[in-house]
């Protein structure tokens, strides 16, 4: 069973992400993770991923290739989250994986409006050591800037500074809402709620993968 998990930034598609592939046992492949990894030794890409703008489409498309033919050859059973975000990702990830026999089944989109966006977006902090996101309002660490899991400083992303923040939302508009509108066109597309509370959403987004098994 291979997923696909889009959402506007901070629509909870990261924290709903790594529920999933935990309860389900599928490889979460989450694209932004890839490009934040790589901005680390590039500073191009670091330009890009900090001011909020998108890593070229196929460009993206070949680190997730390259990427899935080292850690997971067989692609079966993937969780993607955040790709594809353009048609001609779409088209590159199903082509690749119906070369190996297997297809894309569901598209599930978490939608969120703008406002809630900027809202959750002020209060997300990131552990700078080990990566683990907290949001200072839904889901607080249990000591102050200091991470839960390994001690790590909290730190707010580079690209979840105010200034960034409206050119993500545009950016996901004008692209993926494209492959969104494609995805509808094609009967493809599973349009889910994410302003609700976590759990909720969970339990929902739970249900419907259940129908696909
Ligand atoms: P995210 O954590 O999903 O919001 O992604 C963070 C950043 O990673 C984005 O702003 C882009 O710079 C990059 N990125 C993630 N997914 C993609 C994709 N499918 N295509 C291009 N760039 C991406």
């Amino acid at each position: 069973m291979n997923i696909v998990l889009l959402g506007a930034p901070a629509s909870g598609k990261g924290t709903q992400a790594e529920m999933l592939s935990k309860k389900f046992n599928l490889y979460h492949l989450q694209t932004g993770g890839i490009a934040r990894e790589l901005a680390k030794k590039d500073e191009r890409i670091k330009e890009i991923v900090d001011s909020g703008k998108l890593v070229p489409e196929n460009e993206m498309s070949m680190y997730v290739m390259d990427l899935l033919k080292d850690e997971k050859p067989e692609m079966k059973d993937i969780l993607f989250e955040g790709f594809p975000r353009f048609i001609s990702q779409y088209e590159a990830l199903e082509r690749f994986l119906k070369n190996k026999g297997d297809d894309i089944d569901a598209v599930i989109s978490l939608e969120i409006s703008k406002e809630e966006v900027v809202r959750r977006i002020s209060s997300r902090v990131i552990c700078s050591k080990c990566g683990e996101v907290f949001n200072l309002v839904t889901n607080p660490p249990k000591e102050k800037g200091v991470c839960d899991k390994c001690g790590g400083e909290l730190i707010q992303r580079d690209d979840d500074k105010p200034e960034s923040v409206e050119e993500r939302f545009e950016y996901y508009k004008n692209n993926t809402e494209k492959l969104m509108e494609y995805l509808d066109s094609h009967k493809k597309l599973e349009r889910v709620d994410g302003n609700r509370p976590i759990d909720v959403i969970f339990e929902d987004l739970s249900k419907f993968i259940e129908t696909l098994k």
